[in-house]
Parts: structure tokens; C-alpha cells; sequence
């Protein structure tokens, strides 16, 4: 057994074989030390979007260490945070004017829902209730693993989660459904906010839902004056086609939550934008209202300064059209699969391909998850799937060849594990 004195994450290292080590990346390729490629068709767990070490990204960082290692951020700023601050309000869905900075996704999604409910406590109309969709993961934190879905992740510290409202997930259809779930629960007058990931759930299963949903959503809230956060921590820079998911539905959340693509994936940073009248709920001579949280790492200046030039590069680069192309490059590999009764749900947003691997015992736990994985690994592909749902989702500078590979990979794997000649 391997008592590893690394104890990694989501890794069971008693089933685990031992670590692969790298030594270094370049484009979508993670390089170990026997000098083996592996296709990184996961970005590294999401958060790389325009390839490893982007040039320009690591040259802000070098620059940054001239001047920079961390500096107090009450009290005191810089440079690259204000820049970026001024360049996200200037990219994100309008209405949102104030930028608050921490260091992951989960918490970007706690300092939402706080600044949701001192929103709320700020104005004398306290609120306590916190609807979110079946089936979503907004982080592993106490907090942000209240607001997701329950289950084997989280069972042993369930008795000190928090209670949400859980809107049922809109299938295809039955939209109607979540709709009217959703105005039943803010008529009791006690939601402060609606905390979702736009049209794609992720870590729950990538799990697509429409547009028009989302749309309907955010007016029941504003109708109900409730807050609507848009955990866009995965979907956001381009995953789904657009530079934010929310610009689909052609809506502004009240509060959008941003890391993994927001500095390209090169440095641990974060963001919770909010409105005006959330930062007005918070302004006050009344020291009371103060917005208290704050991470020591907050507004890191390399990080900050690796985000904005990562913003540079979607200003300068034609990084859409680069999404265009892998867009369609999903849409033509998928197609293969087509009618192929080895997989079922074969879906796609944007640059995220999805689909499930027809086996009779599904689940997380489901042994097929790390032995698929495992031979995908021999064969040259990082691709972890959620149990039996097999899911690609590459930096955007990944080649034809090189995705093509994955699904070549995909169908050969996918025969050997349902002992298919
Ligand atoms: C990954 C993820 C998070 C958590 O981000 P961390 O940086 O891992 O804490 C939150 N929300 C969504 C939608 C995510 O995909």
C-alpha cells in the first residue's frame, strides 16, 4: 500500500498506482520524466484555456517578480490589480461594477453568497434561503459544498452542511418544471439568491441545460427581488463559446463568480463581481456594514498581473475564432459516435464534449471510472471521467491530430472495457 507522505486531491492511495511525475508542459502536452507527451484533454482539471505556459502570460509573470511578491490588499493596492479590475468590469455582462479578489473558485463562490446575505442583512430585510440547481458543484469548502450536490463526496460532513432549496434540473422539455419550482420557493420571501453554473453543470456530470432556462430564472429572481450569482468559475473565458455563459441568455447576474480560466490557468487567482447595489448595501460610516472577508493571498500581483495578460491575449489574439475551430473539431469527432450503442447523451457546449459510456453499473464510485482513465493514461491521454461520463474538454490550441488522437483513444479504451471485439 502506498502511504504517500503527498496526500493528493480526490485520490484514493490505496487504489491509486503511483503519481506520474512532470517535468514540464508546452501547448496542450504535459511532459513526464521519461520525456513521454501526455495530451492534456482535461486542462489540467479546467483551468488551462489557451494552452500551457502561453508566452505572454509567463513573460507578465517574470516582469511581475521585479516588482512584486504579495502586499497587503486593505489599506494598499497596485498596478495589476486595478488594471484588472477595470479590464473584467469592462468584459463582464453590464451592470457589474465592483471586483472583489480571492484565490480559488470555491472562494469566489463563498464571498458571493456572503456578499449575498450582508446584501440582505445590510438593508434591515434579512433573507436566509439559498436555492441551487440538482446535480451542481460549486466547490469543497463547508460553504460551497452546502450549496452542491450531496453525496458520497460529502456524506461524512453533511450533519454540518447548511439547508438550500434544490431546483430539480431542467431536462429537456421539462423546463417548465424548474421554472415554476423556482417562483414556489422565492414566494416565501426569504431568498436571498439563486447560486447556479450557467448551462453546463460540470463536475456534476457535465450536464447541459438551455439558455431560455437561464433567462427564466433571472427574471423570476429579479421579479422576487432575489440575487442571482452566476458561478462561472468553469464556463467562463470560452468554455462554452462565449466569453462568459451568461452572454447566451443574454442576462447579467447580480454577482458572477471567476477563476480557473482568469489567468489563462497559469497562477491561483479569483473574482466575485457584484453590482452596485450590492457594494451600496456594504457603504456605510456604520463599520457594521463592512464586507468582512479577506484571504491573506488576496489580489496576488503576479497573479493579477498573469490575468491581465491574459485579457490582453483574448484583446489581441483571435481567441474565439480558436474556439470556433475547436468547436467545430468536437462537433466532427463526436459525430463518430453517432448511433453507436457503446455510448448514450453524446452532448456538446461550446468547447465541451460529452458522453456516456453505456455500462450497467454507473455511478462515481463505479470501478470503470479510474480503470477507463488508466488506460487512457497508457495510450498518452489525460482524461479523467465523472464514473461512466467520458468528457473532453482541451486547451484551445489543442490540433485536429491531437483531439482526434483522444477520440481514437476513446474507441479503442471504450471496447476494452465493454469487452467489445
Ligand atoms: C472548480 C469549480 C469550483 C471550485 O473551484 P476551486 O478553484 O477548485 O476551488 C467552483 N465552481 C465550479 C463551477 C467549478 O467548476
Amino acid at each position: 500500500m502506498n502511504r504517500s507522505p503527498i496526500w493528493h486531491p480526490f485520490t484514493q492511495h490505496a487504489l491509486e498506482p503511483t503519481m506520474k511525475r512532470i517535468v514540464s508542459t508546452d501547448g496542450a502536452d504535459l511532459i513526464d520524466d521519461e520525456g513521454n507527451r501526455i495530451l492534456d484533454a482535461i486542462s489540467s482539471w479546467w483551468v488551462i484555456t489557451h494552452g500551457h505556459r502561453h508566452p505572454a502570460i509567463m513573460e507578465a509573470i517574470r516582469a511581475a517578480t521585479e516588482a512584486y511578491d504579495q502586499i497587503i490588499f486593505a489599506e494598499y493596492s497596485h498596478e495589476p490589480a486595478e488594471r484588472l479590475a477595470e479590464g473584467l468590469i469592462g468584459l463582464a455582462p453590464s451592470g457589474l461594477k465592483h471586483v472583489f479578489y480571492s484565490d480559488s473558485g470555491s472562494t469566489a463562490v463563498e464571498v458571493a453568497i456572503k456578499m449575498a446575505l450582508g446584501y440582505f442583512h445590510n438593508r434591515g430585510e434579512p433573507r436566509d434561503r439559498i436555492v441551487v440547481m440538482e446535480g451542481s458543484y460549486h466547490g469543497d469548502t463547508i460553504g460551497t459544498m452546502s450549496v452542491g450536490e450531496r453525496g458520497v463526496f460529502n456524506a461524512a460532513y453533511e450533519p454540518l452542511l447548511f439547508g438550500v432549496d434544490r431546483l430539480s434540473f431542467p431536462q429537456e422539455g421539462r423546463e417548465q418544471q424548474t421554472l415554476d419550482m423556482f417562483e414556489t420557493f422565492c414566494r416565501s420571501g426569504r431568498v436571498a439568491a439563486l447560486v447556479i453554473e450557467p448551462l453546463v453543470l460540470g463536475a456534476g456530470g457535465m450536464k447541459i441545460y438551455h439558455a431560455r432556462l437561464l433567462a427564466g430564472l433571472k427574471e423570476i429572481a429579479e421579479r422576487h427581488s432575489s440575487l442571482f450569482i452566476a458561478d462561472e468559475v468553469m464556463t467562463g473565458w470560452g468554455r462554452t463559446g462565449t466569453m462568459f455563459a451568461c452572454e447566451q441568455a443574454d442576462i447579467s447576474p447580480d454577482i458572477l463568480c471567476t477563476s480557473k480560466g482568469l489567468t489563462g490557468g497559469a497562477l491561483p487567482l479569483a473574482a466575485t463581481l457584484c453590482t452596485g447595489n450590492i457594494f451600496d448595501a456594504h457603504l456605510s460610516t456604520d463599520r457594521r456594514k463592512t464586507f468582512f472577508h479577506s484571504s491573506s493571498y488576496t489580489a496576488n500581483p503576479i497573479a493579477c498581473a498573469a490575468a491581465v495578460a491574459n485579457l490582453d491575449i483574448w484583446r489581441s489574439e483571435p481567441v474565439l475564432e480558436r474556439i470556433r475551430n475547436l468547436e467545430a473539431l468536437q462537433r466532427q469527432n463526436l459525430g463518430r459516435f453517432e448511433g453507436d450503442d457503446r455510448f448514450a447523451n453524446i452532448r456538446q457546449a461550446g468547447t465541451i464534449a460529452a458522453l456516456d459510456l453505456v455500462v450497467r453499473a454507473g455511478g462515481y464510485l463505479a470501478d470503470i471510472g479510474p480503470r477507463t482513465r488508466r488506460l487512457l493514461r497508457e495510450r498518452g491521454f489525460l482524461i479523467r471521467p465523472l464514473g461512466n461520463i467520458l468528457y473532453l474538454m482541451p486547451p484551445y490550441c489543442v490540433t485536429a491530430d491531437q483531439l482526434g488522437g483522444a477520440y481514437d483513444a476513446i474507441d479503442e479504451v471504450a471496447s476494452i472495457i465493454l469487452e467489445r471485439p
